[in-house]
């Protein structure tokens, strides 16, 4: 049953108040924005879309969805306002969002639900295979001490004997539509797979509701097919907007994974970082865990699980002052940052050793290392993991990848694998902007593009090459969109990546309990900008617009 062919049949075709009715101006360059807009020199002032019409109904259909981001908890803390304890005070901003959707290809978003089990599968496949995963990420970890520590973890838990009663995930793979060549199909490239704290479906999911909202506002928007160049829409607008149940499907997850642990009255940890700014995001979660499951949360941070945290009796039952713990969700942890000292990594070891179900073990986390999904995309590997018909689908959305950890000297290359990646950083310097750097971090912000890119392929030595993965970058193509940060609008060239999260069970004797996607999420970011991440302060979110 894919969720996407439960399209929505909402249309009342009564048009609500506040809508337009009379047709629409023709768009004209504007000047208001100009000062909004950080224009590269080179680039014209960019009208509004279509679908908005005029300023003054761009202006009003913004204040319209603030209220109803306000009115629906698509809200993050305010950046100035980070606070320490649950008990201070705290001030909130609505998210930031795109006032209308992404146009997006059905048959992309379909084939991205389709898939999903089998990265589920490949997860739990690559998760069962240590010495696999260890002999992939041996290299990086001699260069980045974060991942050597979490080798070293994963050894130490290995070691002694996994407890864990079955394996929980929360996937999210993220792609990006590769359009090298304008109106021709796109090629759907996958940019990674989240193994770990896989964030915003609580806010996503608003935002399809707000976009929804605001179609039902506005018919001029459902006359329009919502997107530049008017091509004929092959469904209707509200037909084209599909739900998306993603923070539900986090909740029934984590859910399933309390149910199986077989204690109702023990709650669910979220291990949260002290500053979180995505907090309301998480709170969706909560509270559809508590609304639909009757299942408590307690949100901890790693120095305080280190303070609080025991394990108690033979099974090594994760204790709190407030409770047993039956499924420990991270929604920290995946950055170094995170761990200030080793007391933070003495709570992790902790809650990794417990007989409580880790959302995900060390050996997913692992998994979603920058480095697996480079080796994966080797000849051979998938075969190793999953039938040749699943990898054969897999690798269709596998961008070109390559190790750093060779020679870059192609006459000190001694296998096809060193030669073609040595062949490919001499591309990366000749031609930088078609390739990405990426080291083993997660959360936005850290890869290296351009310029800073070339300079490191030139000056790193192998080993420190070592800790990062070159990859072909993926050009989407840009559409017009209206971004709105703090009541503020930008309006620009953009390019969308698309994730869709899955969720993933199984019990200790490999009984696959659990393995569906059940939502998705799109960010946009304005063109020019190399980086992705809504947290990070690059994108914002959007919601599909299925043509
Ligand atoms: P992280 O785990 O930090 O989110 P990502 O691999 O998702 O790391 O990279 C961060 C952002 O960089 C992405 O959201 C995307 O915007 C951009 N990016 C990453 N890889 C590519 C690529 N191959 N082509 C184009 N952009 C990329
Ligand atoms: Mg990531
Ligand atoms: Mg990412």
């Amino acid at each position: 049953a894919l969720p996407l062919a439960v399209l929505l049949l909402a249309a009342s075709g009564e048009a609500a108040d506040g809508g337009d009715e009379a047709p629409l101006p023709p768009p004209a360059p504007l000047d208001f924005l100009e000062h909004e807009l950080d224009f590269k020199a080179e680039r014209p002032p960019s009208a509004l879309p279509p679908w908005v019409g005029s300023k003054a109904q761009c202006d009003r259909m913004a204040a319209e969805c603030v209220a109803w981001a306000v009115c629906h908890g698509l809200m993050m803390r305010t950046a100035a306002e980070q606070t320490d304890g649950a008990d201070e005070p705290t001030t909130y901003v609505h998210a930031p969002f795109s006032l209308g959707p992404c146009a997006l290809p059905a048959e992309c978003l379909r084939e991205a639900y389709e898939i999903a089990p089998l990265f589920g599968k490949l997860v739990d496949e690559v998760g069962k295979d240590v010495p696999w995963l260890s002999a992939t990420l041996l290299s990086t970890g001699e260069s980045d001490d974060f991942t050597k520590r979490l080798l070293k973890l994963c050894a130490r838990v290995q070691s002694e004997g996994k407890t864990q009663k079955a394996r929980l995930a929360i996937l999210r793979s993220d792609y990006m539509l590769h359009t090298p060549v304008k109106d021709e199909p796109p090629q759907m490239l996958q940019v990674e797979l989240n193994t770990i704290a896989s964030s915003f479906a609580g806010l996503s999911q608003r935002v399809a509701d707000m976009h929804l909202h605001l179609a039902q506002r506005w018919p001029s928007l459902q006359q329009h097919a919502w997107k530049e160049g008017g091509k004929p829409a092959k469904l209707s607008l509200l037909q084209a907007l599909p739900p998306n149940p993603a923070a539900d499907g986090i909740a029934e997850g984590l859910a399933r994974g309390h149910a199986l642990y077989g204690n109702p009255d023990a709650a669910i940890l979220f291990v949260v970082q002290p500053h979180e700014r995505n907090h309301v995001d998480q709170e969706h979660v909560v509270q559809a865990l508590w609304r639909t499951y009757g299942v408590r949360v307690l949100f901890r941070t790693l120095s305080q699980i280190g303070l609080e945290a025991k394990l108690v009796g033979k099974q090594r039952k994760l204790t709190l002052p407030a409770g047993e713990v039956s499924v420990v969700y991270f929604r920290a942890g995946y950055t170094p940052n995170d761990y200030v000292s080793n007391r933070q990594w003495d709570a992790r070891a902790l809650l990794e050793r417990s007989y409580a179900i880790k959302c995900p073990s060390i050996e997913y986390h692992l998994v979603g290392c920058k480095k697996v999904q480079q080796q994966l995309a080797q000849p051979g590997e998938l075969e190793r993991f999953l039938d040749p018909s699943e990898s054969e689908r897999l690798r269709r959305v596998f961008a070109g990848l390559w190790s750093l950890s060779g020679p870059s000297d192609l006459a000190a290359c001694a296998s096809d694998e060193e030669r073609e990646a040595a062949l490919a950083m001499a591309r990366a310097c000749d031609t930088p902007a078609d390739f990405v750097m990426k080291p083993q971090r997660e959360g936005g912000g850290n890869n290296l593009f351009g310029a800073q890119m070339k300079h490191a392929l030139q000056t790193f030595s192998r080993e420190q090459r070592s800790g990062y993965i070159l990859m072909q970058r993926i050009f989407p193509e840009k559409q017009l969109s209206v971004m709105v940060r703090a009541g503020k609008l930008t309006v620009g060239p953009a390019i969308s990546e698309i994730g869709v999260y899955s969720s993933l069970l199984v019990s200790k004797n490999d009984r696959v309990l659990l393995n569906k996607a059940n939502g998705h999420l799109v960010r946009t970011k304005q063109e020019g900008v190399d980086e992705g991440g809504v947290a990070a302060g690059f994108a914002v979110l959007s919601s599909p617009l299925l043509t």
